[in-house]
This record gives structure tokens, C-alpha cells and sequence, in this order.
């Protein structure tokens, strides 16, 4: 790296810490352009991306279809607002509907917003289907959730750097912990008032805790005997990041698509976000179905933006690239290469002595505290190697690289990790 370049590259950086709130701490590299698997800084430095925008793009950087959908869209027309009909939105709802199973669809922006969406459904249903009496539905939340960050969602988070000084919180959530079907039992049975139970399929941001393979479908079978709805947030899950369409594993498309059939359970609402678009455009969805989505009247909910044209056509192309590639298929069968190789390694390791996840959504444990800066070395260490990964939680790193990859480029990862790791055996 010449000198000039090195000042062009802290200087961009120096511009965010000067004119950017600090609501984030990157990895110093500065990206400019990324095509498929790949991405490059503002020095031409060629880099894997591991982390794929939290699996927004699934179906690589700048996928040419997706692209091309979003420009021609973008020259047609962008907005209406939902004031009017526009000529993508029914086709694309017809589309996603019956890409996911669902009668209904909610088109939303982030996936934030989604799962704020899920919650007023879920309470609205609450109160005028299942006849909970006003002011007191209660909705179930896992510890160590991630589901965004409104103040509503903050509300029911763990995390105290989330949540911490912004009060007052929102009421009406009870937490339980992850993966504890008993606890989940326990309380259906000795509260009054539940309307639904949101969990993620598996923990992302918590460092991809990954549940037993019955837990989904227990929980959805306690759900439907207890009359609450079970709301899986597939915003980081779904798409083909865990080699099946959605984590939980069901939904007519996924039948046909998912062999993990053992441990299938069909949410009853569903948030969709991240690759929705391919990370081309913030898109995200909630899918129910009548039942459900009907308590949803004019006025009751909405969005500038929900639904807009440009959302509508990038998403339809973003999906069609998922099932055109086969990334359902190559996300299964890279993820278990992938751990299996990092096995292989951490058995003779003694700074890494895990490796979790399902697909293409992993991570690493290291063995050091969660306060240490270990973690947050090997990924400095392995971007200098020419891969980019982020820590999630102190100790653990998290690996989700594009579903576009291909074997000998996973290959190619795998010993840029093992190389970079037996830097920093002790
Ligand atoms: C990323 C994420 C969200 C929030 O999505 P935003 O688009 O950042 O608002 C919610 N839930 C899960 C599981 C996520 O991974």
C-alpha cells in the first residue's frame, strides 16, 4: 500500500468518525465495488466477503439480474406510495405468497420494521380473534434475541448496550430462555393472555446459536395447542443461508426444495428480510395467512415506501436467483464441507474450540473471554489474508459468506482461515 493510498482510505474513514454518529464500530477496510463472493477496497485489495451484509446478500454483490431489475424498474417508475395501485406490487405479492406458502403478504422497508409489523398483527389478532381482553396480550421473546432496533424491540433485548438508557420500555413481553422447550411449556400453561411467540430459528446476532433439530417444531406444536401464534424471524435465516428455504424448515416451496423434512413446522407468521433483496434495496415482508393478516384494516398499518415498485421488482428477481442457482442446494452442501474442514482443524486447536451453525451461517468460538480483543485480531489478521469477518459477541466470529460461492472457493477460504488461526495458537 503506498502512502497516498493509505491516507485516501483513513481519511474516508476519518470523514464517518467526523460527520457519522458512532452507532457503529467497522472493520477498517474501505470497500468500493463487490461482485459475486467478492468485494474490493479503495486500494484494489481483493477480499471474500465472510460476513455477506448479515446475510442480506446471499445471492452475491451485485447480482447482474437483480441489478438489472432494480435500474429498469428505477427508469419506470420508483414511488407511488400506497395511495394508489401500481402495476408491480400485486404480481410480485401473488409471487412471494406463493414462493413462501402464505395467503398474505405485508410489504415493509427493514427488518425492523417487519418485526414491528409481526407484533401489532400478532397483538391485533390478540385481541379480535383469539378475545384477549384489551391492554393485556403478553408475547413471548428468547434471551439473547436480536430482532432490531426500534424501541419496542429494545425493549424485550438482553443486551444492555441496546437497551441500556432507553426507557421507558415497552410492556407486554415475557422472556424465556433459547432452545428450552420445558420453559416455553411452562409458560403457556401458567399465563393468561399469550398471543404469540417470536424466536429466530437460529441466534445470529448472538453468535449463531443453532437449537436442537426438534426445538422449531416442539415449539410450533405447544403454540398451536395453547391457541398463540408462532412467529419465526427468518430475516437473517431465511433465503437459503441455512440450506434450507426458511430455517424452520417448512412451506410448500420448501418441501420441495428442503430435505430436512424430519423437523418441519410452518410458522404462522413470517419476517422476511436482508436477502429479500439480495441486498440490493431494503425489503422486507410479513407473511400470514387470512386468518391472520385479515385483522389488518385501511389506515391500521403502513409505509411510504412498503411496496414500492423498485422493492417489488428486486425482489422477485432476487428469489428467482435463489431457486435459478440452486443456492438452497450449495448453501447445504458448502456448509457441511465448511464444518467439516474447521472440525477437522479446531480438534487440534487451542484457539478455536468450536464451530456451529447450519448452511452457510457459522461461527467460530475463540478461547478467550468475551471482554478479550482476540477475536477481533484474527479478523484483522485474516482481512490482511484477504477475507472479511466480523466478531458478533467478544469471543465469537461469525462466517456467511455469499451462496454463489463455489467449492474450490470455499477451499480457498477454509485454509485463509486455518492459515490465519495457527497464527495465534498458543
Ligand atoms: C438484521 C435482523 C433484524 C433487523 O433488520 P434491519 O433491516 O437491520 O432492521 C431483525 N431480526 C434479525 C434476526 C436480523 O438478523
Amino acid at each position: 500500500m503506498s502512502v497516498i493510498e493509505k491516507i485516501t482510505s483513513e481519511s474516508l474513514i476519518n470523514l464517518e468518525n467526523n460527520y457519522g454518529a458512532h452507532n457503529y464500530h467497522p472493520l477498517p477496510v474501505v470497500l468500493k465495488r463487490g461482485e459475486g463472493v467478492f468485494v474490493w477496497d479503495i486500494n484494489e485489495k481483493k477480499y471474500y466477503d465472510f460476513l455477506s451484509a448479515y446475510s442480506a446478500v446471499n445471492q452475491g454483490h451485485c447480482h447482474p439480474k437483480i441489478v438489472n431489475a432494480m435500474v429498469e424498474q428505477a427508469q419506470t417508475l420508483t414511488l407511488t406510495s400506497r395511495a394508489f395501485y401500481n402495476d408491480k406490487l400485486g404480481i410480485y405479492e401473488e409471487y412471494v405468497t406463493k414462493y413462501f406458502g402464505f395467503d398474505k403478504v405485508l410489504p415493509m422497508n427493514t427488518g425492523a420494521e417487519a418485526v414491528e409489523t409481526a407484533l401489532k398483527i400478532t397483538r391485533k389478532w390478540a385481541y379480535e380473534v383469539k378475545g384477549i381482553p384489551e391492554h393485556q396480550a403478553q408475547i413471548i421473546v428468547c434471551d439473547g434475541n436480536f430482532h432490531g432496533r426500534t424501541t419496542t424491540i429494545i425493549s424485550f433485548s438482553n443486551d444492555e448496550n441496546a437497551r441500556k438508557n432507553f426507557g421507558p420500555y415497552t410492556d407486554g413481553f415475557i422472556k424465556i430462555p433459547y432452545n428450552d422447550i420445558e420453559a416455553l411449556e411452562t409458560i403457556l400453561k401458567s399465563t393468561q393472555n399469550i398471543a404469540g411467540f417470536l424466536v429466530e430459528p437460529i441466534q445470529g446476532e448472538a453468535g449463531v446459536y443453532t437449537p436442537s433439530d426438534d426445538y422449531m417444531m416442539r415449539a410450533k406444536d405447544l403454540c398451536n395447542r395453547y391457541n398463540v401464534l408462532f412467529i419465526a424471524d427468518e430475516i437473517q435465516t431465511g433465503i437459503a443461508r441455512t440450506g434450507s428455504l426458511l430455517a424452520v424448515c417448512g412451506n410448500c416451496t420448501c418441501q420441495n426444495k428442503c430435505e430436512r423434512q424430519e423437523t418441519y413446522a410452518t410458522p404462522d407468521v413470517l419476517i422476511l428480510g436482508k436477502a429479500l433483496s439480495g441486498g440490493a434495496y431494503p425489503v422486507s415482508a410479513v407473511l400470514a395467512n387470512d386468518a391472520i393478516m385479515n385483522v389488518i384494516k385501511p389506515g391500521q398499518h403502513g409505509s411510504t415506501f412498503g411496496g414500492n415498485p423498485i422493492a417489488a421488482a428486486v425482489a422477485m428477481a432476487a428469489l428467482s436467483v435463489v431457486d435459478e442457482e440452486h443456492l438452497i442446494q450449495n448453501a447445504r452442501k458448502l456448509g457441511n464441507l465448511f464444518r467439516d474442514k474447521l472440525n477437522e482443524y479446531i480438534s487440534t486447536s487451542s484457539i478455536a474450540t468450536l464451530v456451529r451453525g447450519r448452511g452457510l451461517l457459522n461461527a467460530i468460538v475463540i478461547n478467550d473471554t468475551e471482554q478479550s480483543d482476540t477475536a477481533w485480531n484474527i479478523c484483522m489478521a485474516l482481512r490482511d489474508n484477504g477475507l472479511l469477518a466480523k466478531p458478533t459477541h467478544g469471543n465469537i466470529i461469525r462466517f456467511a459468506p455469499p451462496l454463489v460461492m463455489n467449492e474450490e472457493q470455499l477451499l480457498d477460504c477454509v485454509s485463509i482461515i486455518i492459515k490465519t488461526l495457527k497464527t495465534f495458537e498458543k
